[in-house]
């Protein structure tokens, strides 16, 4: 039975930025939802873009990407991977967007010859987006994260809408602030002084958090805990630790140890029975601390310096390799520095090969370059987006004798485009959310690689791109026994190869890793992990 109102829960961070507040909040609401709890996450983000689409990944690691084609804050893929639920549109926003809104209104006269002021009309469109995401969708808890730290310029609006927020929905809501307890090594202690300060600067925005997550290396004891709850004027019990985990994954467990569920139940007049059931996800805590094998992959890739750039494979990769009770190794090598060394000393151990999703040419012949070694020394490969492309590029070059073969959007005046832009993505002239996005049917045919790893004859998959397989070529390929296992009917797109002399050769146009979660790992690094476990052997 869903509860008689929404709760609405919205997590602000304090000190610093890079305490985990994605992590804390998805885990709030893994340990919510594991008592009955109908829970959702969204995200709210200052910047001023509308949506991390435009931004390098250099910027803010990943852009995710939902079923319903949103461009979205990596956070999401957190929430997805955790909670086993799918986000949308809605469960992310920007100050981009907010202001793109209410300056569209503006235009259209809707706000009738009035001022239009950050309060209320910005504040307005900001609540307005936050409840939106509960309507009519019987959420028991909506839990809001807003993304920079107290006191930043560009968090003002958000901190003041749930401010207000808290005003129009009375009981329903609550505040909980991320904070950090430093260490000092020099004098040997935890300090609460910077947890101190960030309280004063919510209260002087008007906010008092309810409770007080804490990150910290050291426990808290019950004098710090003491402390910090005199001077930020919260119970005791509200003070929770956070402390340094093995894995993101521990987190829940962590904060139902700390009795984050009771507390956040007690303080909404939650009234729950049921016991937390976190049955699968100790299943899957317990396989990732007790592997019996270990297998080395490389992800090559040209943002590798900056590992949330391909958060998604590699978190995939642990639920994959969990599922099989299997460490995964994950090398990081940078695409360009397979230009200038050769394959087999940068490769030589490794039993599985991904070339990542990207975008330009920067490193692009080193990905070429991985893909024959994988191609002809037989190591499981899977190729995703660009990745696939490089794939088809490399066997254009090096099966076909299509000299210089290229994919258009490297090399325009190419003799061979193999990869093409696609046709309705000619006409376009802006950069921002007009790429093929989201979710998209595909087609597998019976009897292929593709098939016995989903063991399903149409699947949903997400994409972001603009560039496809040039079906000039279909033939060309096929005869020199390149497979094209899976498509879009529809348009006719091809969405996956794979290659008939090879154990395990796969590339994909979309994107297996944004819809992997803890409950179910993707089939598709599920395959690859079972493939290179046989290469390991
Ligand atoms: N740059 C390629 C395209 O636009 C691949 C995109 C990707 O890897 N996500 O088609």
């Amino acid at each position: 039975m869903p509860l008689s109102s929404t709760k609405y829960i919205f997590v602000t961070g304090g000190v610093t930025s890079s305490l985990g507040k994605g992590i804390v909040s998805a885990s709030l609401a893994k340990i919510l939802q594991s008592r009955g709890l109908n829970v959702t996450i969204q995200k709210l983000d200052p910047y001023i873009n509308v949506d991390p689409g435009t931004l390098n990944p250099y910027e803010h690691g990943e852009c995710y990407v939902t079923e319903d084609g949103a461009e979205t804050d990596l956070d999401l893929g957190h929430y997805e991977r955790f909670l086993n639920i799918q986000t949308s549109q809605n469960n992310n926003v920007t100050t981009g967007k907010i202001y793109q809104t209410v300056i569209n209104r503006e235009r259209n006269g809707d706000y009738l010859g009035k001022t239009v002021q950050v309060i209320p009309h910005i504040t307005n469109e900001i609540k307005e987006h936050i409840l939106k995401l509960g309507k009519g969708k019987d959420y028991d808890v909506v839990i809001t994260e807003i993304g920079g730290t107290v006191g930043d310029i560009e968090s003002l609006p958000f901190i003041e809408s749930i401010r207000q927020l808290k005003w129009d929905l009375n009981q329903d809501v609550l505040f909980i602030h991320l904070t950090l307890i430093p260490y000092l090594s020099t004098s040997g202690e935890l300090k609460t002084k910077p947890t101190q300060h960030s309280v004063k600067a919510l209260l002087e925005y008007g906010i008092q958090p309810d409770i007080l997550v804490c990150r910290s290396e050291y426990h808290l004891d019950d004098s710090i805990r003491n402390k910090i709850a005199l001077f930020c004027n919260v119970e005791k019990e509200c003070v929770i630790e956070s402390i340094d985990a093995k894995t993101i994954y521990e987190v829940p467990i962590l904060m139902l140890k700390e009795k984050l569920d009771t507390v956040v139940c007690e303080k909404l007049k939650i009234k729950i029975e049921n016991k937390p059931s976190l049955t699968k996800w100790k299943k899957f805590l317990n396989n990732l601390y007790n592997p019996k094998h270990s297998i080395e992959i490389a992800l090559i890739g040209k943002y590798v310096e900056l590992k949330d750039s391909y958060i998604s494979i590699a978190e995939s990769l642990i639920h994959a390799g969990a599922r099989n009770k299997t460490k995964v190794n994950l090398h990081w090598i940078h695409s360009s520095k397979l230009e200038t060394q050769d394959c087999e000393s940068v490769l030589k151990n490794i039993h599985g090969i991904i070339v990542a999703p990207g975008f330009g040419s920067r490193g692009i012949e080193g990905k070429i370059k991985a893909v024959h070694y994988a191609r002809t020394k037989k190591i499981p490969f899977l190729g995703i987006c660009l990745g696939m492309q490089c794939a088809v590029v490399e066997f254009a070059r090096n099966v076909l004798e299509m000299e210089n073969a290229n994919s258009i959007e490297i090399d325009s005046e190419t003799k061979f485009p193999v990869i093409s832009m696609m046709e309705q993505q000619k006409k376009l002239k802006k950069m921002g959310g007009t790429m093929r996005l989201g979710a998209y049917k595909c087609d597998i045919e019976k009897g292929t690689l593709l098939h016995n790893i989903y063991k399903k004859e149409t699947i949903l998959e997400r994409h972001r791109h603009r560039f496809e397989f040039n079906n000039k070529y279909v033939k060309e390929f096929e005869s020199k026994g390149l497979i094209f296992s899976g498509k879009n009917s529809k348009n006719q797109l091809m969405e996956t190869i794979e290659i008939k002399e090879h154990p395990w050769f796969i590339g994909v146009q979309y994107h297996p890793e944004y819809k992997s979660t803890v409950e179910n790992p993707h089939p598709i690094f599920l395959g690859l992990i079972e493939a290179g476990l046989k290469q390991s052997l």
